[in-house]
């Protein structure tokens, strides 16, 4: 059966915590602290205490506080410099080239915001498919039924899914699929099936 990778985006592809990351953090705080009225202070307690509980800030939102998840998502990452702001993986187009099956993004950000990225990066032309939080339906990883919706959805079978966050990893162990942890700590739980310092080990990778 062909092999199909999955790959997470944010941080797996590029690199966001020295410079895109920080940018969207300050809008959704802006964000929260305009819609719930607290201080930005308060607003940024919020927005890790969402992403820690629920996996994303805006599924925290939504559950709390119903916001609009358009208007959000819109907001949060309307980026007019963003072509300053991507860091790709080392060896990234090359890595994406040389690696044989279908290509598939499985993010918890918007479209928009995954397309830019990709097309920023030169990378856009090696995915066959690009799953969105839209196409999540707002209910991303790591989540049971939004990873049931995104293999039943994409027909996946036989497939390897490498991600930075390790909880959804976890989920992708549960449904059979193989696992590759981009981390560079020494911890390897038992739900990974391998575990890689930088994208570009892939290569050398036997899966
Ligand atoms: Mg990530």
């Amino acid at each position: 059966m062909p092999l199909t990778w999955i790959f997470d985006l944010d941080n797996t592809l590029h690199d966001t915590n020295s410079k895109i990351f920080p940018v969207i953090n300050k809008k959704m705080a802006q964000y929260i602290s305009q819609k719930i009225g607290v201080s930005s202070a308060q607003a940024n307690i919020i927005r890790k205490d969402y992403w820690n509980k629920y996996g994303s800030t805006l599924r925290g939102l939504i559950k709390n506080y119903h916001i609009n998840p358009a208007q959000f998502l819109e907001e949060t990452h309307h980026l007019p410099n963003i072509n300053e702001l991507i860091c790709p993986m080392r060896n990234l187009r090359g890595t994406l080239r040389s690696l044989k099956g279908r290509k598939i993004i499985f993010t918890n950000g918007p479209k928009n915001y995954a397309l830019t990225v990709l097309r920023l990066s030169g990378i856009l032309i090696y995915f066959d498919e690009i799953h969105s939080i839209e196409d999540s339906l707002l209910n991303g990883k790591p989540s049971h039924s939004g990873m049931r919706q995104f293999l039943s959805k994409h027909k996946i079978k036989n497939a390897v899914f490498i991600d930075d966050e390790r909880l959804n990893l976890r989920t992708a162990n549960r449904y059979g699929l193989k696992t590759v942890w981009l981390n560079q700590g020494s911890k390897k739980p038992n739900y990974i099936s391998q575990k890689i310092r930088h994208l570009d080990d892939l290569l050398t990778l036997k899966v």
